[in-house]
């Protein structure tokens, strides 16, 4: 088949990028601003056991499922990550991430470094792991009490998990210290923008360097 003079360049190759941290460090807000800002982002919404904390929306911030729907899912190979996290259960939802992909999309997931370190075994290649920091413990208790969402006795069962969890931070490619959201949020899309041309996730380039080679009429 004839090929036409200038075809369309296909699709680059979609990214899963990770972006981890104990809680408190303000990774929410990082990858709230971050979808605001880079329209080829899609967030994986994951499924969660935790009960919904006020202003949080179904199937928006997570889908709230009980027990028995979080083992089905399981059981059938829905979620393609999975993790109990501060006694909840946790998972991302296959499907979506495939379509996204499929679709030259790059997507978001906000999990724990569980989660990080299965999507790995599952797809190395596509993974890009930012793990982020508050800028001190006091900052990160401060942060985790403003918040107010929880009771205190879940802030302190949390702030006693930060320093299991920060112990993962050399299994990130990226680390970056949240002093401020815009510099923070500049970051990623810095990382997400090299991420993006690296070559192998621009598999058309071989065949459009080629075109340069074959060029007709030279001189
Ligand atoms: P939170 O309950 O505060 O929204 O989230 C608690 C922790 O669970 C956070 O570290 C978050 O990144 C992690 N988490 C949220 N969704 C998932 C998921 O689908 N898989 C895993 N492994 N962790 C998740």
């Amino acid at each position: 088949m004839l090929e036409p003079a200038s075809p369309p360049r296909p699709k680059r190759r979609g990214l899963m990028l990770v972006l981890s941290s104990p809680s408190g460090a303000g990774k929410t807000s990082i990858s709230r601003r971050v979808l605001e800002l880079e329209p080829e982002v899609t967030m994986s919404v994951s499924v969660t056991t935790r009960p919904k904390r006020p202003g949080e929306r179904d199937g928006i911030d997570y889908h709230f499922i009980d027990e028995a729907r979080f083992s089905a899912m399981v059981e059938a190979g829905e979620l393609l990550e999975h993790a109990l996290v501060y006694g909840h259960h946790y998972g991302t939802p296959r499907k979506a991430v495939e379509e996204a992909l499929a679709a030259g999309r790059d997507v978001l997931f906000d999990i724990d470094w569980q989660g990080a370190q299965q999507l790995r075994e599952a797809a190395a290649d596509d993974v890009v792991g930012v793990f982020i920091l508050a800028p001190s413990l006091e900052a990160l208790a401060e942060r985790l009490r403003a918040r107010a969402q929880d009771s205190e006795e879940v802030v302190r069962y949390r702030l006693a998990r930060v320093a299991a969890d920060v112990t993962h931070w050399a299994e990130y490619e990226y680390v970056i210290i949240n002093e401020e959201l815009d510099k923070s949020v500049a970051a990623v899309r810095a990382i997400l923008a090299a991420e993006r041309l690296k070559r192998r996730r621009q598999p058309f380039l071989s065949e459009f360097v080629q075109r340069f080679r074959t060029a007709p009429g030279e001189g």
